[in-house]
C-alpha cells in the first residue's frame, strides 16, 4: 500500500503541479496486446477501416514476450497490481490467451481485457475461472439487428447470448470471474436507459454482485466523431503520465485508445521501460499536451478526450476506482 501511495503521490505532483516531460515514476498501468487480430469488424473500431492492416501487420503475443515484459514490470514495481490486456484485436484469438492470465496470476496481478465475448465458450469460461481473478469487459445489445448491423456479423447473437448466459451462471459460482456487460445501441442512437433495461432482461432478473450492465460511451479514436467548441474545452490528458500501452510487438503507444500504432514511442521488448518512458519521443509527446497542441501527436489528431468536457479528470470517485482500488 505504501508503494502504491507514493506512486500515486508522485504521479499527481508530475501531472497536476509540475506539468513535468520527465518523470521520477514508471507508468502506473499497463494495457499489453494478445493480438492485434479480430473475428469482428465493428463500424466504431478501426478493425472495420480496409486499410487497418496494411498500417499494422497482424501478429500474436507470444508467452516468452509476456514473461519477458512482466519481468521488466515487475523490475520498476508499480504501485499498481492490474495488467490490462487489451489494445487492438480481440485477445481470444491468441491461443496462450488463458495461459497469459495465468502467468499474470502468478505474479500477483489481476487481469482485465475487453473482448468480444464469442470465442469465450462454457469449455473456456471454466478454463479461465480457474486462471485467476480478472474482470472481462463485453459489448452486447438490447437489439439483434443493431447487433448484426454494428457489428458486420451474421449468426453471432444466439452464440454470444449463450456464453453470456453461461459466464453470468459461473459468475455466481466462481468471484474470480467478475463482468462488464456493455449495451452497444447507442451507437445506433438508441435511447441508452430503455435499451439497458431490455438487455438486462435477457439474462434473468438476478444477478450476482460481480456481475456489471452498463452503457458503453464511444470515444472518437476513429475519428469519427463530431468535435464542436472543442478548444474551449481544452484539458491535459492524463494518459501519458499514468500508463502504457503496449503491442504484441513490444511498441509503446501512449494510451488504450491508440489502437493503430499512430505514436509509437518506443519498444519496451527492446528497452527498458524507464529508458522508454523518458525518451525524446515520450517527451516531446507530453510537451504537446501541455503546449494543448494534441493535433502535433498523431495518435491524439482525432481524439476526444482532451476536448471531452473541461475540469479536471481527478475527482474522488475517479481516483478510488482508477488508482486506489486495486
Ligand atoms: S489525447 Fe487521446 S490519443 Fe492522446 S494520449 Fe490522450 S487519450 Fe490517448
Amino acid at each position: 500500500m505504501i508503494n502504491k501511495l507514493i506512486h500515486i503521490f508522485k504521479l499527481a505532483w508530475a501531472y497536476l503541479i509540475r506539468k513535468a516531460t520527465v518523470l521520477s515514476y514508471p507508468p502506473y498501468q499497463y494495457t499489453i496486446e494478445p493480438t492485434n487480430v479480430c473475428n469482428f469488424k465493428c463500424d466504431f473500431c478501426p478493425q472495420s477501416d480496409p486499410e487497418h492492416h496494411k498500417r499494422r501487420p497482424t501478429g500474436q503475443l507470444t508467452v516468452e514476450n509476456l514473461e519477458l515484459f512482466l519481468k521488466k514490470r515487475k523490475e520498476v514495481n508499480p504501485g499498481n497490481k492490474n495488467i490490462n490486456f487489451t489494445l487492438d484485436g480481440e485477445p481470444f484469438i491468441n491461443k496462450n490467451m488463458i495461459k497469459f492470465v495465468e502467468m499474470a496470476t502468478k505474479e500477483g496481478l489481476f487481469s482485465r481485457f475487453a473482448s468480444n465475448g464469442s470465442l469465450i465458450n462454457p469449455e473456456k469460461a471454466d478454463l479461465l475461472a480457474e486462471a485467476g481473478p480478472f474482470v472481462a469487459s463485453i459489448d452486447f445489445a438490447s437489439d439483434k439487428n443493431i447487433f448484426e448491423t454494428i457489428r458486420s456479423k451474421k449468426d453471432n447473437y444466439e452464440k454470444l447470448l449463450e456464453n453470456l448466459r453461461y459466464l453470468i451462471k459461473k459468475a455466481g459460482e466462481n468471484k474470480n470471474i467478475n463482468l462488464e456487460i456493455n449495451d452497444i445501441t447507442t451507437f445506433a442512437g438508441v435511447d441508452p436507459e430503455k435499451s439497458l433495461k431490455k438487455m438486462k432482461t435477457l439474462f434473468g432478473t438476478d444477478f450476482p454482485p460481480n456481475v456489471r450492465f452498463t452503457t458503453r460511451q464511444f470515444h472518437n479514436f476513429c475519428g469519427h466523431l463530431d468535435l464542436k467548441d472543442k478548444e474551449k474545452r481544452y484539458r491535459l490528458c492524463p494518459y501519458p503520465w499514468t500508463q502504457m500501452a503496449v503491442t504484441q510487438t513490444g511498441d509503446s503507444v501512449p494510451c488504450c485508445r491508440d489502437t493503430s500504432a499512430r505514436s509509437i514511442l518506443g519498444n519496451v521488448f527492446e528497452d527498458d521501460i524507464m529508458t522508454v518512458w523518458n525518451g525524446l519521443k515520450y517527451r516531446q509527446f507530453r510537451q504537446n499536451l501541455i503546449d494543448k497542441k494534441p493535433e502535433l501527436n498523431a495518435a491524439c489528431k482525432d481524439c476526444d478526450l482532451p476536448y471531452s468536457g473541461g475540469g479536471s479528470k481527478w475527482k474522488p470517485g475517479y481516483i478510488y476506482r482508477s488508482l486506489l482500488r486495486r
